[in-house]
């Protein structure tokens, strides 16, 4: 429980009163953190979204938000007194590594309690080819000669892959990458994917290899479920080891916190 009064919560008679409405800064730029701002305001709290700016055009959430780098935990523990926040909710994908630990640190310099957003990690199911490694580094070197690989790790880190000429690349983003190597294929696309579509697609393309990053949740799993069927080998990137922090797996759990 983030306080010791009751917050305004919707119960079958309508919502209850809310007795304290908290001052929070979420650390956003995945679907929970936007739907979790939604609820928050939602229940009256005075909500603002942070984005790092990677994005052209991003989804917006509910609330107030504010775009860019806070300047390190030092920037952010500022930004967190001088808008008298009560509450830092870390949102972010779990492999934005730096904010999540900068995060930690500010949370203990403004004194503002803070609480980790981490939806579960995928596992492999049963009967299917994975590989896991630890780095995109690694990744790009676990495909074999002659790979079909499908790369759905964003845009920032696919340069890994340029030197692999033996490949053959489809790489899915967001936004068009600046530099994309010579012979490869872009697809520019938002989620969240159906199975069908990412059948369609892997199987279109004659992919061999599915290359992700363990980001765990609903939303990015349709390919895998494709994959499995297909008999897409899978070469998974482990999540980054992040400093402790008070933890919950999804949207209900922060909010059961203010109940
Ligand atoms: P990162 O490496 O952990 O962070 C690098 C720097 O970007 C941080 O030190 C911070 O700058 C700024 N930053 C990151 N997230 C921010 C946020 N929500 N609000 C304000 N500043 C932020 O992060 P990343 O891996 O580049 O990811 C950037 C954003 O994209 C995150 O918000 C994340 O949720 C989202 N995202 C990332 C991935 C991924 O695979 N990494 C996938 C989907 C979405 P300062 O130190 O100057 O404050």
């Amino acid at each position: 429980m983030y306080s010791s009064c009751r917050a305004n919560v919707d119960t079958p008679f309508g919502p209850e009163p809310m007795n304290e409405r908290k001052t929070i800064l979420i650390l956003g730029g995945t679907g929970e953190a936007r739907q979790l701002a939604g609820r928050l305001v939602a229940l009256g709290h005075d909500v603002t979204s942070s984005l790092a700016g990677r994005t052209a055009t991003p989804r917006l959430p509910a609330g107030k938000v504010r775009i860019g780098g806070f300047g390190g935990a030092e920037g952010l523990a500022a930004f967190l007194r001088a808008g008298g926040f009560t509450l830092l909710i870390d949102a972010t994908h779990p492999f934005a590594a730096r904010i999540s630990a900068n995060a930690v640190a500010a949370s203990a310099e403004a004194g503002v309690p803070l609480i980790r957003l981490e939806r579960p990690a995928w596992v492999a199911p049963a009967g299917t080819a994975w590989i896991e490694v630890d780095t995109i580094a690694e990744a790009a070197r676990a495909l074999p000669d002659g790979a079909r690989a499908l790369l759905t790790i964003g845009r920032q880190e696919i340069g890994a892959f340029a030197g692999r000429t033996d490949c053959h690349f489809i790489a899915r983003v967001i936004d068009v990458p600046d530099d994309v190597p010579l012979g490869w294929e872009i697809v520019a696309t938002r989620g969240p994917f159906s199975v069908a579509g990412e059948t369609e697609l892997m199987a279109t393309r004659g992919i061999t290899h599915l290359v992700s990053k363990n980001s765990g949740g609903d939303q990015a799993a349709a390919k895998l479920e494709a994959a499995a069927a297909l008999g897409v080998k899978v070469v998974m990137v482990r999540r980054p080891i992040l400093p402790e922090a008070e933890t919950v797996a999804g949207i209900e759990e922060v909010l059961n916190g203010f109940r």
